[in-house]
C-alpha cells in the first residue's frame, strides 16, 4: 500500500522559496570583490536571483546546459547558485586555485556554455582563452563602473548590467528531484579532475541533515560565516542550510586572511563559521598574536584534512566548540563527525579532544564498510586497518561524462582510498589516504599520526610526513617542517618529540626544515611536491657528503 502523502519534490528552488516567505529580513553581507561590505537580505537575493533566471533565459540556454562560476564567497555567487539550479541549468564551481591546465580541462570537460567570473580571476580565464572551446558568452560579476578592459577577452559582460533590465518575476520550474543541479570536480591530488554531479534531492538531503545539532547545528539566531569557498564542495552545502533555518550569513570574500577574518566575525557577530584547519590556525595565531578575543564566535566546523590537536586545544580553552567531520567532493561532503556520546561525558577534558581528532561516525544518511585486504569487513576493534567504502543518497554513484565508475564493483559503495580503523562505537579514525602510508619494513606508519604529534610542538608552524625510497625497509618515513619565526628544531628535537608516542620505526629518519610548504588547491598538503623536495633535497646532501 502506498503512503498517503503529497509527493512535493525536493528542489533547491524550496530553499529559496521557504527562505524569502519566512525570513526575508535576513541579512547577507559580503566583503565585496571591489572592496567594502555589502549587505542585502534574502528577499533582494530571491528577486536578483529571479532576474539572473530571466537573463539566462534570454541568452539562450536549455535545460541541463552548465553554467561555470569562479569566484568567491559573496552574495552575486548566491544569486548563481539559486538562479541557475532553480531554473533546470547546472551551477559548475570552478576551483581557481587549479593549475591553469586544469581549468582549461574542466570548462572543456564540463562543457560551460556561459562563465560567470569574479574580477580577481578574470586573468585566469585570459590566460587559457585559447585553449577553451564552447563557451560563448564571459559575465563579470561586477557593475559598469569596475568592469575591467580585456585586449584578450573584448566581449566581457557586465553581471548588474546583464539582469538590470531583467524582470523580478519569474517562475521557478517544478523539476524532477533527481534532475541535476550543480557540478563541483574533485581537486585531482589523486588523479585527473573528476566531476562531481549534484541533484536537487540530494543537495537538499543533505543541507536538511547537515543542521542537525551534534552537525553543523545550525538555529535561526546564528551568523553563519562559510570560509570553505563555494567552489570547493558547495561550500559545504552552507548556502543551501543557512537558508533552510533562515540564519544571518557572513561571506568573507577574497580575505581569508587571520586578520581579515577576525574582523569580519567581529563587527558582523559571527557565532559560528566553517573551514579547513589551516584557515583555523592562521585565525588562531593572529589572534594570539594581538592577543585579542573572539567574542562572538561559539563554534567552528572543521574539516578537509585532520585538525591538529593544539588546534582543537586553543580553541576550547577560548570556549569555542569544535565540530570536526570528514567528508569529500563525492559525498557533498559531509559523511562521519566526530562524536561525543553519552559515555564520554565523564572523560577528561584532554581525552576528549583526544577523541575529537578522530574523524567520528557516519551521519543519519550515510552507510560505511571497512573492508581489508581480502574485502571482507574487518573487526571492528579500533586496530585493524582497511579501506573506507560508503554510501548513501548523497554519494555519488558515478562522475560527470567518464567511463571511470565510482562505485566499488560490489554493489553501489563508494570506495573513499581513505585507510581507517573503525572501533565498536563505529567511530571512525584516518588513517591516512592509501597513497600516503608510509611502509617500512612491511609496518604501515601512518603519516597523518607524525604530522599531529609534530604540529603540537612549539618551535613548529606546519608539519608533513612522507615516505622515501630506503633500500633496507623499502620506505622510510621523513619529516618536513617548517618552523615558527626565529624557533630552532633539531633532529635530536624529532627523535626526543617522537619517543614513547610512536613505535620505535615510526620516528622518522630525518627532518628537513622548509620555508614553506606546498599545498593544493584546497589548502591540503601536496603530498606529491613534498616528496619530490626530499627526493631533491636528500639528493642533494648525499652529493655534498660525496664532495666531502
Ligand atoms: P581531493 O580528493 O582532491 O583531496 P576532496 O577535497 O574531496 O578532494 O578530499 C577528500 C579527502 O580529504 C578525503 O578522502 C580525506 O582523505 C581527506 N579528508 C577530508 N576530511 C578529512 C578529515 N576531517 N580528516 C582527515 N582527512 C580528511
Amino acid at each position: 500500500m502506498r503512503g498517503m502523502m503529497m509527493n512535493v519534490p525536493l528542489l533547491i528552488s524550496s530553499i529559496l522559496k521557504h527562505a524569502v516567505e519566512n525570513h526575508g529580513d535576513t541579512e547577507i553581507v559580503s566583503r565585496a570583490t571591489e572592496g567594502g561590505i555589502h549587505r542585502y537580505t534574502y528577499f533582494d537575493l530571491d528577486q536578483r536571483s529571479k532576474k539572473l533566471a530571466n537573463a539566462l533565459q534570454r541568452m539562450g540556454l536549455k535545460s541541463g546546459d552548465r553554467v561555470g562560476t569562479l569566484a568567491w564567497n559573496g552574495y552575486r555567487h548566491m544569486e548563481l547558485y539559486y538562479g541557475v539550479s532553480c531554473s533546470g541549468f547546472i551551477c559548475h564551481t570552478i576551483n581557481p586555485r587549479l593549475f591553469h591546465d586544469q581549468i582549461a580541462y574542466i570548462v572543456n570537460h564540463a562543457d560551460d556554455s556561459v562563465i560567470f567570473v569574479d574580477l580577481t580571476f578574470v586573468p585566469i580565464l585570459e590566460a587559457i582563452a585559447p585553449k577553451i572551446e564552447n563557451v560563448r558568452a564571459i559575465v563579470v560579476l561586477t557593475d559598469e563602473a569596475n568592469m575591467p578592459r580585456s585586449a584578450i577577452l573584448p566581449n566581457l559582460l557586465c553581471y548588474e548590467d546583464l539582469i538590470a533590465p531583467e524582470s523580478e518575476a519569474f517562475d521557478w520550474p517544478e523539476l524532477d528531484e533527481n534532475t541535476a543541479s550543480g557540478l563541483c570536480y574533485t581537486s585531482g591530488t589523486t588523479s585527473d579532475p573528476k566531476g562531481v554531479l549534484y541533484s536537487h534531492r540530494s543537495s537538499v538531503l543533505h543541507a536538511l541533515t547537515s543542521c542537525l545539532p551534534e552537525i553543523f547545528g545550525f538555529t535561526v539566531c546564528d551568523v553563519i560565516t562559510p570560509v570553505v569557498p563555494m567552489f570547493h564542495v558547495n561550500a559545504w552545502g552552507i548556502p543551501f542550510s543557512a537558508l533552510i533555518v533562515g540564519a544571518k550569513l557572513v561571506m568573507p570574500g577574497a580575505n581569508l586572511d587571520g586578520a581579515s577574518l577576525y574582523s569580519l566575525f567581529e563587527s558582523e557577530g559571527v557565532t559560528i563559521a566553517g573551514g579547513v584547519p589551516t584557515v583555523w590556525m592562521a585565525l588562531l595565531d593572529w589572534v594570539d598574536a594581538n592577543a585579542q578575543s573572539l567574542s562572538s564566535l561559539q563554534r567552528i566546523a572543521v574539516g578537509g584534512s585532520a585538525p591538529p590537536l593544539d588546534m582543537i586545544n586553543r580553541f576550547q580553552s577560548r570556549n569555542i566548540l569544535v565540530r570536526h567531520a570528514w567528508g569529500m567532493t563525492e559525498t557533498s561532503p559531509i559523511g562521519l563527525v566526530s562524536a561525543k556520546l553519552p559515555k564520554h561525558q565523564n572523560l577528561s577534558s584532554e581525552k576528549q579532544a583526544l577523541n575529537l581528532t578522530k574523524q567520528g561516525r557516519p551521519i543519519y544518511g550515510v552507510e560505511i564498510r571497512v573492508d581489508g585486504a581480502d574485502g571482507k569487513p574487518i573487526p571492528r576493534d579500533g586496530k585493524a586497518m582497511g579501506n573506507l567504502l560508503v554510501r548513501g543518497p548523497w554519494i555519488a554513484s558515478d562522475y560527470f561524462n567518464s567511463r571511470q565508475n565510482s562505485t566499488h564493483e560490489d554493489n553501489g559503495w563508494f570506495d573513499t582510498n581513505d585507510v581507517v580503523t573503525v572501533d565498536a562505537d563505529n567511530i571512525v579514525q584516518i588513517v591516512d589516504r592509501t597513497k600516503d602510508l608510509i611502509k617500512s619494513g612491511g609496518e604501515w606508519i601512518s603519516s597523518i599520526e607524525l604530522e599531529n604529534i609534530a604540529q603540537a610542538h612549539p618551535s613548529i608552524k606546519e608539519a608533513a610526513a612522507v615516505a622515501k625510497l630506503d633500500q633496507r625497509w623499502g620506505e622510510r618515513p621523513v619529516l618536513v617542517v617548517q618552523l615558527q619565526p626565529d624557533a630552532l628544531f633539531t633532529h635530536d628535537d624529532m627523535v626526543s618529540l617522537f619517543s614513547g608516542k610512536v613505535g620505535k620505526w615510526s620516528i622518522p629518519d630525518e627532518v628537513i626544515i622548509v620555508d614553506e610548504l606546498p599545498h593544493n588547491a584546497t589548502g591540503k598538503l601536496l603530498k606529491s611536491a613534498i616528496r619530490e623536495l626530499v627526493t631533491i633535497r636528500l639528493a642533494g646532501k648525499a652529493d655534498a657528503a660525496d664532495d666531502d
